[in-house]
């Protein structure tokens, strides 16, 4: 039996279907950070949303994450600076070196250089503590329904706007809403609805992560900068998070997963990650024995997106992962999820052409939903695009290896820098 989903949000809808409310009401699927920006930022534009969220809690995994200029600039948009300056770190040099000899490769100046340049920092920061920033928003404001428990089965569009179907405590529920938008990731329900394109594809490369107390560790592998190793099929990045007292690394090689590849996360055994690392320089080689935990992730992709079709489809949107999953070696794949929920709530909030300063009503949110895909897909494709090839150059062998070493030393900063990403989406 199909039950109707009790409570504030089948209310608000029934005063909506009267016909006396205009605001627009959004149902969003997937509570990672995507959905959580997406939730905070739509609310912010007058949309009335609730999140549906699979797991009993919000929680997200013991790893860092990096958020160049481009998505600190939004998140102080939306008020959240001093939230993040409490539990963010914000590193003063990216280095690079390579991974067999140790040596220097090229270093870009964060800090106060980034700051200038494109008027926010370069932060790393906990997964969980972006997280839990985001909730603490979402709470504070009080306008979003959250609901933990309800895994979103099918959504069904009709001219009114679109049903989701969803079961919570052993109980098939529906909602209505406006509008749906499906920020539920790599594997998402909703983009198999909407484009029926298949699994994402497996990379053949794996990430080992792990997060070490600074204290435990020898004060020569001790950091408080960005440092990307490069070595033959392989890489490591490693940075600070928690005041600095932490150091999150993650070790990316090529091989195959045995496991489930949809569970992203599996406990990895150490002596597997040393012998693919076997080769490298003795501070990298010291760093990973250091570090008795990790965990292992297989990394899976889709092609850049092809079209504004894969963003956005009549009065269903895709955000985040769900639109757009990319490897990680331009860590920006969360920073475009912020980027794509800033977007959807400008043209809820009528900056657009076919808007000029209207909130979004019930009968226009086609067309808002429309105006983000145009402005979203290009920038996403461009960003998908160039991780891939950061992959082939950092885990470059023979010509290109040397090709990518040498232009490095000779136009270091230069090669590093990118404008086009951090000045953020025009
Ligand atoms: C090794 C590694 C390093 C990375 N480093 C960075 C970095 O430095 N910087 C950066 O910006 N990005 C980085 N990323 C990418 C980033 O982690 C992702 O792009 C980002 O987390 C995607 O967020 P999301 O909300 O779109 O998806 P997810 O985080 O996958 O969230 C999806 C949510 O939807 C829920 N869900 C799924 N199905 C359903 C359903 N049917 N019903 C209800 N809920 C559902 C899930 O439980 C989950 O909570 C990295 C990724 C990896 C693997």
């Amino acid at each position: 039996m199909r039950w109707r989903a009790p409570g504030w949000f089948q209310q608000r809808l029934q005063v909506a279907s009267l016909g006396t409310s205009q605001v627009t009401k959004i149902l969003i699927v997937g509570g990672g950070i995507g959905g959580l920006a997406g939730a905070l930022a739509c609310s912010h534009s007058g949309a009335q949303v609730a999140l549906f969220e699979r797991a009993a809690e919000f929680s997200e995994v013991g790893a860092g994450i990096q958020l160049g200029p481009n998505v600190v600039k939004v998140l102080h948009g939306w008020g959240l600076q001093d939230a993040l300056a409490a539990v963010a770190d914000f590193p003063q040099r990216l280095q690079v070196c390579s991974a067999t000899s140790g040596a220097e490769l090229g270093v870009l100046r964060l800090g106060a250089e980034i700051q200038a340049r494109y008027g926010s920092a370069y932060a790393t920061i906990h997964r969980a503590d972006l997280q839990s920033l985001l909730l603490a928003a979402l709470k504070q404001q009080g306008r979003v329904q959250l609901n933990v428990g309800s895994t979103a089965n099918r959504f069904v569009p009709h001219d009114a706007g679109v049903t989701l179907e969803f079961r919570r405590l052993n109980h098939d529920l529906e909602t209505h809403a406006d509008a749906l938008v499906g920020a539920d990731g790599l594997w998402s329900r909703v983009r198999q609805q909407l484009l029926n394109d298949g699994a994402p594809r497996a990379t053949g490369h794996l990430a080992y992560r792990a997060m070490v107390a600074q204290s435990s560790l020898p004060e020569r592998l001790r950091s408080q900068q960005v440092t990307a190793w490069l070595g033959p099929h392989l890489h490591v990045v490693q940075y600070p998070v928690r005041g600095g007292e932490w150091l999150n690394v993650v070790a990316i090689v090529e091989g195959k997963m045995v496991d489930d590849a949809e569970n992203w996360d599996h406990s990895a055994n150490a002596t597997d990650l040393q012998r693919h690392l076997a080769a490298s320089c003795t501070p990298l080689l010291d760093l990973i024995h250091a570090i008795d935990h990790w965990r292992l992730w297989g990394l899976s992709i889709r092609p850049p997106m092809r079209g504004a079709h894969e963003q956005a489809q009549g009065r269903v949107a895709l955000l985040g992962d769900a639109a757009h999953p990319m490897l990680p070696y331009l860590a920006q794949g969360a920073g475009m999820a912020i980027e794509d929920a800033a977007e959807l709530a400008r043209v809820l909030a009528g900056d657009g052409p076919a808007s000029a300063g209207r909130p979004a009503s019930p009968n226009d949110v086609a067309t808002r939903f429309g105006q983000y895909a145009n402005r979203r897909w290009q920038r996403n494709a461009q960003v998908q695009a160039r991780a891939i090839r950061n992959g082939q150059i950092f885990h470059a062998t023979g010509p290109l290896r040397w090709g990518r070493d040498a232009a490095m030393r000779l136009l270091g900063e230069s090669l590093l820098d990118l404008p086009w990403l951090y000045q953020g989406p025009r």
